[in-house]
């Protein structure tokens, strides 16, 4: 497989576009669902062997597009089932993919960036810095590619991914526009089908992007809201000082407001001594009062330098119970696969940091690389380079 293919990738095209890109070969509307059929139905890969594509277009195929898929370069199976798959990019970096196996559903959990900017300073993968987002290709590649791996079958009851989390590598919302196409991809009945409710999107919560959320993906939204007030969360969850909790809740009410039946999955990491004291879960529970919620509680898991540590069993009960006889559902959240270093905050890829925060030396491409390609080294005059790194990449992100 060529990195540097030319080639149109099939992976990651939605319908419309894939219709384009064959109307542009004089070819009909409907052989984008063949094709699609054909890649996320039943995983074939060579366009050689679409049989019920005239030949014609075969051979016009295999000289100008190809279904590239990202490369596995380690795949662990976790004494529980769990198995983690460490996948390589095109550009050389590479990042983590993770399938949950429980006896009623297979859930499996994805990347969205090659690291996450938002420094949430309990998460292992923040501890890695940042390098870039995940192409829409990359993203339902990982889907792709584990659904191969697992054993694909036209046969929906005989899926093994029931349900897809965005709660691998980064911040899917950062990530908006790719994000959203590949979810596309993933409800599309003629990719992989899946209902709107299996599909999870996990945020810390970019204010802007959930509202912008309301009206173009109609997905199941889980927030890190992890603290029950803003000191706290200012602490935890950086990006709570650019969106505090007064502006996440109300956005997080909006979204599911004309959507019956919903409710915002909240995940709160248990810190021992940080945010889980009875008097934090009387006040979670006031703030969440009338938001139709779930809250999910994660044990904290625990890496090299990290400064928290997890609470104890006994406290996450008592936590659990408070939430609940405010009426709130409330579930612990089973730790998996930790074994193999694929549980919540623990993905951490393998790639090149351009934020400097792994603490070493970074290579950084000119951010005008428009004008020039020269790969800069950390030799790089540190103004410079301070001012440019220093910028949040969720600054960046556009409510247009
Ligand atoms: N950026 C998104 C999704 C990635 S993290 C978000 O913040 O939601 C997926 C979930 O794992 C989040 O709830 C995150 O806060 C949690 N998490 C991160 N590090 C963790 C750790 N060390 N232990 C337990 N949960 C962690």
């Amino acid at each position: 497989m060529k990195a540097d293919s030319d080639k149109t990738n099939l992976i990651g095209l939605p319908h419309m576009a894939l219709q384009e890109f064959l109307a542009g070969l004089g070819e009909k509307s409907y052989r984008a669902v063949q094709i699609m059929k054909w890649i996320y139905h039943h995983g074939v890969i060579d366009t050689e062997e679409m049989s019920n594509i005239s030949k014609s277009l075969r051979q016009t195929l295999a000289q100008c597009a190809e279904v590239r898929l990202t490369e596995p370069v380690s795949d662990q199976p976790s004494s529980d089932g769990t198995r983690k798959w460490l996948l390589r990019l095109e550009c050389g970096n590479c990042i983590e993919t993770v399938f949950i196996p429980e006896t009623d559903r297979g859930t499996l959990c994805i990347s969205s960036q090659v690291g996450c900017a938002l420094n949430c300073t309990f998460c292992s993968t923040a501890t890695q810095g940042f390098n870039r987002n995940l192409t829409v290709h990359e993203i339902i590649g990982q889907v792709l590619f584990a659904a191969r791996t697992l054993g694909i079958s036209p046969n929906r009851s005989k899926r093994k991914i029931t349900n897809i989390v965005l709660m691998g590598m980064g911040e899917p919302l950062v990530n908006y526009d790719n994000v959203v196409a590949a979810i596309d991809l993933m409800l599309d009945d003629n990719a992989f089908g899946l209902s709107k409710r299996r599909v999870t999107i996990s945020t810390a919560g970019l204010v802007p992007a959930i509202h912008k959320l309301v009206d173009s993906v109609d997905v199941s939204l889980a927030v890190s809201i992890h603290a029950s007030n803003d000191q706290v969360r200012d602490r935890l969850v950086p990006l709570n000082k650019k969106y505090p909790i007064a502006e996440l809740l109300p956005a997080c009410k909006q979204y599911i407001a004309d959507k019956p039946h919903r409710k915002i999955t909240w995940e709160y990491v248990m810190l021992r001594g940080v945010n889980d004291l009875d008097e934090h879960a009387r006040e979670l529970a006031q703030l969440l009062k009338g938001i139709p919620s779930k809250i999910n509680l994660i044990p904290f898991n625990s890496f090299p330098g990290t400064e928290y540590e997890c609470s104890l069993p006994d406290r996450i009960g008592k936590f659990r119970n408070i939430l609940i006889n405010q009426g709130f559902p409330t579930i612990v959240r089973k730790t998996r696969g930790d074994d193999i270093d694929a549980a919540c905050g623990q993905l951490v890829g393998s790639f090149t940091d351009r934020t400097r925060r792994q603490g070493r030396a970074v290579e950084i491409q000119r951010a005008n690389g428009n004008t020039s390609n020269v790969i800069q080294t950390s030799a790089v005059k540190s103004t410079e380079r301070d001012k440019r790194e220093s910028e949040p990449h969720y600054e960046k992100f556009k409510t247009t």
